[in-house]
């Protein structure tokens, strides 16, 4: 199948509330022009200096998602055009992309990654620890970011029992803070659910999926 084939047959079969981030790290700016072609407009990639060099070339109207790991210090660099930052995982993070926001006059809009999986490998917050930023006197001074939601990824595992409780505990979680947070109505983001498993994920409640390998095909890595 081809790459407009595959993003139109995940349009299909989408819930209304759920949107779609296609993951385009590693593959080149054809495969997103031929995924943008077929209506695609958001695209999810994890390094920024691959972002920033996509972002250059292909259509303006393209939102970018940084979905990965993110280092303060390059922040800088997307913060004129990033449209979501999935993986914040720190007050400090936080505060560089409220920082580097205000130079460009803008709001930029975030989700806490939390730790769901069991595995070590895997970042982000606690539950208390997302707590414990929404509430605190700094959180509340930074004027030029959102948080809109919250992101998780599930244990690599073949057992989709595990995956889905996982995706369960995100969800509750998503809803405590929902309900402990100030501006309820801006807070609707539960990015979860990737090639393997995101058909569990929007039965857990996800509202946003971030596919790469099922529209793309696998990822060849030399790095
Ligand atoms: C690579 C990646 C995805 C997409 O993974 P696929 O299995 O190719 O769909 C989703 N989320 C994050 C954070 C990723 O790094």
């Amino acid at each position: 199948m081809t790459i407009k084939e595959n993003v139109r047959n995940i349009h299909n079969t989408l819930p209304k509330n759920v949107m779609l981030v296609a993951v385009s790290k590693t593959k080149p700016v054809q495969d997103i022009q031929e995924a943008y072609d077929a209506g695609q407009r958001i695209f999810g990639e994890n390094k920024v200096q691959e972002m920033c060099d996509k972002y250059q070339t292909l259509p303006k109207d393209i939102q970018w998602h940084m979905i990965g790991h993110l280092q303060r210090n390059k922040v800088k660099y997307m913060a004129h055009f990033v449209a979501l930052i999935h993986g914040v995982d720190s007050l400090k993070l936080l505060q560089e992309i409220n920082k580097q926001a205000q130079k460009h006059n803008r709001i930029i809009k975030c989700l806490l990654q939390i730790k769901i999986a069991k595995e070590d490998s895997k970042f982000g917050l606690s539950a208390n620890e997302a707590v414990k930023i929404l509430h605190s006197a700094e959180f509340k001074e930074l004027k030029n970011i959102v948080v809109q939601g919250v992101m998780g990824m599930a244990t690599f595992t073949e057992n989709m029992n595990q995956v889905r409780e996982e995706f369960r505990t995100l969800k509750l979680i998503f809803e405590e803070l929902k309900k402990q947070f100030l501006t309820a109505n801006q807070f609707t983001l539960i990015s979860m659910g990737m090639s393997s498993d995101y058909l569990i994920a929007i039965e857990e409640g996800s509202t946003m999926i971030r596919v790469g390998s099922s529209i793309f095909g696998s990822r060849n890595y030399t790095t």
